[in-house]
């Protein structure tokens, strides 16, 4: 696909992008793919490779890194590296889909400004940062250690929602799903 778009939906952990991401992704009419991105953290519960992650060794990213293999990469938390290979969105424009990304507040916004006309940028709000807390303590994915270093980062991830396309709360889930559903909706048919 030539005319591929893409769809970024950003936010601090524990939000529900990802929630929202599946969401979006079941609406077949919609054709979007899912960016899988590289990451050197380990695998997490049913987390399978080559499906939710590129799983790599810190030194296998870094090498990816030298040769230039990212679109865009960032070490969102101390030595867990995350990216987006060329490849992957290739691939999916090649498949015929439109690009989503469930990804971190900077490499959504370098996304943004690397194909500015062809993104829309979605960042998604949780209603407070203690409901963040909650969430990710309710998600049980985490350590106590892990959920508060997600959570320390996240008023600077908020102060960049004003550089976003568009804001969605993420309170009440329906609404919220209704929300982007017609944002990208929108975009797509523009
Ligand atoms: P992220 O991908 O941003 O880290 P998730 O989609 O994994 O966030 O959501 C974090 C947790 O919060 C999950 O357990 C999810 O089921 C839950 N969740 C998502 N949206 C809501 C909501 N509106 N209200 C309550 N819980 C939610
Ligand atoms: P998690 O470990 O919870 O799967 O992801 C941690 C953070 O890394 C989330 O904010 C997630 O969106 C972000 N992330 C996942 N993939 C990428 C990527 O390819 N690039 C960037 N910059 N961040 C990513």
């Amino acid at each position: 696909m030539s005319q591929g778009k893409l769809i970024v939906l950003s936010a601090p952990s524990g939000s529900g992008k990802t929630t929202l991401v599946k969401y979006l992704l079941n609406q077949e009419e919609l054709n979007l793919g899912f960016s899988i991105s590289a990451a050197s953290r380990e695998p997490r519960g049913a987390e399978i490779h080559g499906k939710d992650y590129y799983f790599l060794s810190l030194r296998e990213f870094k090498n990816k890194i030298k040769a230039d293999e990212f679109l865009e990469w960032e070490e969102v938390y101390r030595d867990n590296f995350y990216g987006t290979l060329k490849t992957e969105v290739q691939r999916l424009w090649d498949s015929g889909k439109h690009v989503i990304f469930d990804i971190d507040v900077v490499g959504g916004l370098d996304i943004k400004r690397i194909y500015p006309d062809r993104t829309l940028a979605i960042f998604v709000k949780p209603p407070s940062i203690e409901e963040l807390k909650i969430r990710l303590k309710k998600r049980k994915t985490e350590s106590e250690d892990k959920i508060n270093m997600r959570v320390a980062k996240a008023s600077t991830e908020m102060a960049t929602a004003p550089q976003f396309d568009a804001i969605v709360t993420n309170d009440d889930l329906e609404k919220a799903k209704e929300e982007v559903s017609q944002l990208v909706r929108k975009f797509l048919l523009k």
